[in-house]
């Protein structure tokens, strides 16, 4: 994986973990752009990139978009991978 991209630094609104990379999923070097869908990389809670390129929650109507979407599974797949990482951390 690489060092990702930089971004202005984002706090979890659900574990307060302060983030100032992403990457896409797959290390693709897809660049994000505002509204697209993120996971936290300390707790796996689902973020979207806002317009000013921070991480924030999703509203509800967006967390529903996000379950009937194409990416869900892999969404999914990711934010399990994230705590199980976590879990055999600690
Ligand atoms: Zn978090």
């Amino acid at each position: 994986m690489s060092d990702g991209n930089v971004m202005p630094n984002s706090t979890c609104p659900f574990c307060k973990y302060v983030m100032d990379r992403y990457s896409a999923v797959g290390d693709s070097g897809v660049k994000a752009k505002p509204g697209d869908v993120s996971c936290c990389m300390r707790c796996g809670s689902f973020l979207v990139f806002g317009a000013d390129m921070q991480l924030r929650a999703l509203t509800l109507d967006e967390m529903d978009d996000i379950r009937r979407s194409p990416i869900a599974k892999e969404l999914e797949r990711l934010q399990r991978e994230i705590r199980r990482f976590h879990a055999m951390r600690n």
